[in-house]
């Protein structure tokens, strides 16, 4: 939970190349875990690391760390790949803010403790009047909806947070007054790789499941990998996992080297999520059409198609 926070708040006091090794290894047997402890750490832990002050840090990152999950609230139902044009606002009245608004698709919401909104405190500004908060869930007037029925990732909890007069003191506040934008644009691109590093590990955790049952089936007397042509295949799909893996380890590299790496972090999750598709096919191929049935392997393998 805790994975890059300093082990004076409690945390593990490692670094985002480790949150990024922790999510391709879960994602290998659970994608929708994966997830989850991504965003919890490279998203909310993150931001609160970076940019809170003393006391959001010694209130926040401590529970952080061992019981409370994060959520990172910007979708809204008119805001989607156009972030910025959020329509949630936060009013000021006295030394508080007011919060009204709909966010949808936020992950880890059905059990978030810690949810961190992005508000327009100055609609006039457009969206250099959007604010970053953090939110308690126990807040007045934060409700939040029912989990969506998914395709995919099912067990991660996706809903519509809804802010109905949300009353927060001005210390909620998180880096500065209209800085929102800037913290939303940065930290998204750090969450790129974590979202590669999620298709590696997914890509490698089908990859792992299907090699066995090559060595295991017999076709024509022989194990189904001993054939070449199964073999080129298997030989291309654990190249492209590697490549994939190599774009999202340089990006997490740079990143912590203070180095720029946007694009290399775009190329890792465009790459990287391209990858997983194949592979799961690959998989498909080699141990469902030929005559096994879905239903006859172990649920880890079966969770990867319900998760991914
Ligand atoms: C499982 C899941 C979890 C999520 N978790 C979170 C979360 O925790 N927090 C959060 O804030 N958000 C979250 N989101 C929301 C996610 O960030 C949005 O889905 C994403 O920004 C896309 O927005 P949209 O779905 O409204 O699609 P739209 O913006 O409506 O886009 C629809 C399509 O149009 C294309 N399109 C849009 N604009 C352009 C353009 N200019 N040029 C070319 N094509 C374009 C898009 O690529 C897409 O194919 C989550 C979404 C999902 C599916």
């Amino acid at each position: 939970m805790g994975i890059d926070i300093e082990t004076e708040y409690g945390g593990s006091g490692l670094s985002f190349f480790a949150s990024v090794l922790a999510v391709e290894e879960i994602a290998k047997v659970d994608p929708a875990l994966s997830i989850l402890i991504h965003i919890h750490n490279t998203l909310v832990n993150a931001l609160i690391r970076k940019v809170g002050t003393a006391e959001q840090k010694q209130k926040y990152l401590p529970i952080l760390t061992q019981s409370v999950a994060g959520s990172f609230c910007l979708s809204e139902p008119n805001a989607g790949t156009d972030a910025f044009a959020l329509k949630t606002v936060a009013k000021k009245e006295g030394s508080d803010y007011i919060i009204n608004g709909s966010k949808m698709w936020i992950s880890n919401s059905d059990i978030a403790g810690v949810f961190i909104v992005m508000a327009n405190t100055n609609p006039s500004a457009g969206y250099k009047g959007i604010t970053c908060f953090v939110v308690e869930r126990n807040s007045p007037g934060l409700s939040i909806g029912k989990k969506e029925d998914k395709l995919g990732l099912r067990a991660s909890g996706t809903c519509m947070v809804q802010f109905d007069n949300v009353r927060v003191p001005e210390s909620s506040i998180l880096g500065e007054l209209g800085k929102g934008y800037k913290y939303a644009a940065g930290f998204l691109n750090g969450s790129r790789i974590g979202i590669g590093a999620q298709m590696v590990g997914i890509a490698q955790g089908c990859f792992d499941a299907t090699i066995p049952y090559t060595l295991e089936r017999k076709q024509f007397g022989k194990k189904i990998f001993s054939f070449q042509a199964m073999q080129h295949q298997i030989a291309h799909v654990a190249t492209e996992i590697e490549c994939a893996r190599l774009l999202v380890y340089n990006a997490a590299r740079l990143l912590e080297a203070g180095q720029p790496f946007t694009k290399q972090a775009s190329m890792a999750k465009y790459y990287a999520s391209g990858r997983y598709k194949p592979v799961m096919e690959s998989h498909s191929y080699a141990c469902h059409l030929s005559g096994t049935c879905v239903k006859q392997f172990e649920v880890s393998k079966c969770r990867i198609y319900s998760c991914a």
